[in-house]
């Protein structure tokens, strides 16, 4: 069977992984970019190339940021080395061969839906919990696309007199249901930091601080979703990310106050769920769309 190279591209690594259209992941392994610039990511997807056992039928690129399609150019100001770059038209010239390049968030739907959810659902939204909140749309069992990578949810504002975002906008969810809105919240109430993983294992311990900040980080992140639903009423909101391993302490809350506030004709047509995929779902998403699953 036919395998494509899948990269999902971080700030200092790549990890990387031969995946079919089952699927199915091989030769899996992150890779340092050694050199903090573009020569230093090209030399990093050469020694992946180098080490696969067999030559891919393609690559895909999936990208922590925006990407202009029709001009092949990268917009991903926090990711310096790749900004304004043309990644496509260079890794397919350095490499003779097919390259298919998306933001990551809209890839990870992509995968979550064709390996989870195709045979019953038709309209899902994707989203990923992590330092921001990202994700992707299916509409009627494809992924949103067009000539610029779509579906900004995190930079939608839900408070315009709220804290300034790295995009200039005050408010956007990506400051406030990501890690960093969650630590936010914890300095609130218990008037100290702390770090995703403290908080997770203070809330085990059943730390009433920390629980009440899950709790508020569930109620922000029902705010978050039941504008998604309000849009098209997706049969499924689905959840991955870092934060998403950590939803047992804010699953009940978001639930509860979700079913308060989503528009009241919509309620009980959507069903909100964690990712099944964790953070192989953007390798996978690249395969499935590249291979036109
Ligand atoms: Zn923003």
């Amino acid at each position: 069977m036919d395998k494509v190279l899948s990269l999902d591209i971080g700030a200092s690594s790549i990890k990387s992984g031969l995946v079919d259209a089952n699927g199915s992941i091989y030769e899996e392994k992150r890779t340092v970019i050694k050199e903090e610039s573009y020569t230093g990511f090209i030399d990093a997807v050469k020694s992946i190339m180098e080490e696969l056992s067999a030559k891919p039928a393609g690559i895909t690129a999936a990208l922590p940021g925006g990407y202009d399609i029709e001009k092949d150019e990268i917009f991903a100001p926090n990711l310096h080395i790749l900004n304004g770059r043309h990644i496509k038209n260079d890794l397919e010239s350095i490499f003779n061969i097919k390259v298919l390049v998306e933001n990551d968030a809209n890839l990870a739907a992509y995968g979550e839906y064709v390996f989870g959810d195709k045979k019953s659902v038709k309209n899902m939204v994707f989203c990923t919990l992590g330092s921001g909140f990202g994700g992707g749309l299916i509409l009627n069992g494809r992924l949103l696309q067009s000539n610029i990578t779509l579906f900004e949810i995190g930079h939608m504002s839900i408070d315009f007199q709220g804290r300034q975002c790295g995009c200039g906008r005050n408010g956007c969810l990506d400051e406030y249901c990501s890690t960093g809105g969650l630590m936010e919240i914890y300095k609130n109430i218990a008037g100290k930091e702390s770090n995703p993983v403290q908080l997770g294992e203070f809330a085990s311990t059943g730390d009433a601080y920390a629980l009440k900040a899950f709790k508020e980080y569930g109620r922000l992140l029902a705010g978050a979703f039941a504008n998604i639903a309000a849009l098209f009423c997706p049969e499924k909101i689905k959840f991955g990310g870092g934060l998403s391993e950590l939803s047992e302490y804010y699953m009940q809350s978001m639930v509860e106050e979700f079913n308060k506030i989503i528009f009241p004709a919509y309620k009980g047509r959507v069903k909100i769920e964690r990712a099944v995929l964790k953070n192989q779902a953007g390798m996978a998403g690249g395969a499935a769309l590249f291979f036109g699953l």
